[in-house]
């Protein structure tokens, strides 16, 4: 018995995933410090983009025009009404602001002004905490997989691109323990484009506000598969309220404007990182996704 095997109770289930990707419990959980090891040549597709403000009707000038009523008033009576205000300004989340559904015939059928676009969208509230917007990474025509997550995670919303840090890394090894990497070229996006502040839940405004620029972007880049990580990003492309286990195991058909292809669904790797006795489930999934293409 190893050392790491002798201090991480594994069930068979576990210690048979973690001997096919190639890993045990202390490498996994020093994965952070080798980010060498899965490095691949992925685009940026924002690189060199300039942002374009998409202001939401009404925003900002509600703001901007209102006058001051208490002008005039004794400064004995303003003082508390400021004092109030500002204690209420203070008490509202950075991205409770109101939600301005993107319209989906409003985008352009062009990924990198699409780009464009979503750099500069305040559509929803999610814009004020983000540092940047996550379009999208990896060949941008006619992959094999579309890969796609749910939200920008921390390091993704620093470095623009997606699955990045530990869950990326442990993607990276999934797909290569599935044999799916690196034979098959991918395209890494999320289901919204912005950070949630402090990686909060997506509310479902928020989601259905985002949604119209993955749906043009899997019409433009025209992968031959969907791999969805995550029950919401399930839940909005499969149409279906369920559960992550009741969309899982089985392989979905993506339509719209003329797409029709295969989609599986699958557990996100932050997810597997925190609770381990799914990556079986995870694996089956990869392989039924592998089959789906080769089908
Ligand atoms: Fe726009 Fe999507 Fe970001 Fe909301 S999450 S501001 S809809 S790009």
């Amino acid at each position: 018995m190893t050392s790491s095997q002798s201090a991480i109770a594994l069930t068979a289930t576990q210690a048979a995933w973690l001997a096919e990707l190639g890993i045990d419990r202390k490498l996994l959980a020093t994965l952070a410090d080798t980010s060498a090891l899965f490095t691949s040549a992925r685009i940026a597709p924002g690189a060199g983009v300039t942002p374009v403000n998409v202001p939401s009707s009404g925003q900002e000038t509600s703001a901007s025009k209102r006058t001051d009523a208490a002008v005039g008033s004794p400064p004995m009576h303003r003082a508390p009404v400021q004092s109030v205000a500002q204690k209420l300004a203070a008490t509202q989340p950075v991205d409770a602001s109101p939600v301005q559904p993107v319209r989906r015939v409003d985008l352009p059928a062009d990924l990198a002004l699409l780009a464009q676009t979503v750099a500069g969208c305040q559509a929803c509230g999610l814009h004020a905490g983000r540092h940047q917007t996550v379009f999208g990474d990896g060949q941008t025509s006619a992959p094999h997989w579309m890969i796609i997550g749910e939200a920008p995670g921390d390091h993704d919303d620093h470095l623009g691109l997606p699955f990045q840090g530990k869950a990326g890394e442990l993607l990276s090894t999934m797909l290569a323990a599935a044999g799916i990497l690196p034979q098959a070229s991918v395209f890494y996006t999320n289901l919204l484009k912005c950070r949630p502040k402090g990686g909060r839940t997506p509310r479902a405004d928020e989601i259905q506000a985002c949604l119209p620029y993955l749906q043009q972007q899997i019409a433009l880049v025209r992968p031959s598969g969907l791999l969805v990580l995550g029950w919401q990003a399930a839940q909005a492309l499969v149409g279906q309220r369920a559960s992550l286990d009741q969309l899982r195991g089985q392989v979905h058909r993506y339509t719209d404007r003329g797409v029709d292809i295969p989609m599986v669904v699958t557990h996100h790797p932050a997810s597997l990182l925190l609770r381990g006795q799914y990556k079986a489930a995870a694996w089956q999934d990869l392989h039924l996704a592998r089959a789906a293409l080769a089908a």
